[in-house]
């Protein structure tokens, strides 16, 4: 029973070590760097975007501020009838004071605004070109990774029809439980007690454990998970 996922993972290794160089090669950092690149400029082309619509907001919210103390001004327009029929002057100059203060503060602000709404427009303008240009390379790493992965594909195609063989002589539980931890990147998977203790990880491993496996069954090391036979 043991010698089965023995075997099996002895074949393995080969897979493992293809998957490994073809995680770790030259085409696949090329197109993982640009695929993160894509990412985070899509991100932030979405929070240029966002940026920009709050500005406009905000742009016309002040418009109208300004064309409501515009409007209020015109109030002034009869000031002469005001005074003839006996306003306090000094009441209304001090009002249309405030109005031009208001507008003046409204001036300045739409003027920072603006300033803001074309450098958030030139900075997604610039960024949308550099994702254009990075469009293509992306695309082309991509192609290439699949390259890489398709000359290798006859290869790796003959070490699962290995495994599929070998897979047969495995008691099928111990098989699936292998297969989990392979898919969480453990390898090797199963390893033999080494003076009482998990090989993988060197914890001891507990009394209570030490029937099953004397039994010649296989346990779990508690600590890294890894299958344990003795
Ligand atoms: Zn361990």
């Amino acid at each position: 029973m043991i010698q089965a996922i023995l075997n099996y993972q002895q074949i393995d290794q080969k897979l493992y070590k293809l998957e490994r160089e073809l995680a770790s090669c030259d085409e696949r950092k090329e197109y993982v760097k640009l695929k993160k690149y894509m990412e985070n400029a899509e991100e932030k082309l979405d929070s240029l975007e966002t940026k920009a619509a709050a500005l406009k907001a905000e742009a016309i919210e002040l418009s109208k501020h300004y064309l409501s103390a515009e409007e209020t001004l015109k109030e002034f327009e009869h000031l002469d009838e005001l005074i003839a029929g006996g306003a306090d002057i000094a009441f209304y100059k001090k009002k249309a004071q405030a109005i031009m203060d208001q507008m003046r503060k409204i001036r300045a602000d739409m003027t920072a605004l603006t300033k803001n709404i074309e450098e958030t427009s030139a900075e997604y303008q610039d960024l949308k070109a550099k994702v254009i240009e990075n469009q293509k390379k992306y695309v082309e790493a991509k192609a290439k990774y699949k390259d890489a992965k398709d000359a290798r594909a006859d290869e790796k195609a003959a070490i699962e029809a290995d495994l599929a063989e070998a897979a047969k002589g495995v008691d099928e539980g111990l098989l699936n439980l292998y297969l989990t931890k392979r898919k969480e990147k453990l390898f090797p998977v199963v390893g033999q007690l080494n003076d009482k203790r998990c090989p993988f990880c060197s914890m001891d491993v507990p009394i209570a454990s030490q029937s099953a496996l004397s039994g010649g069954g296989t346990i779990e090391c508690e600590h890294c998970h890894h299958i344990i036979y003795q």
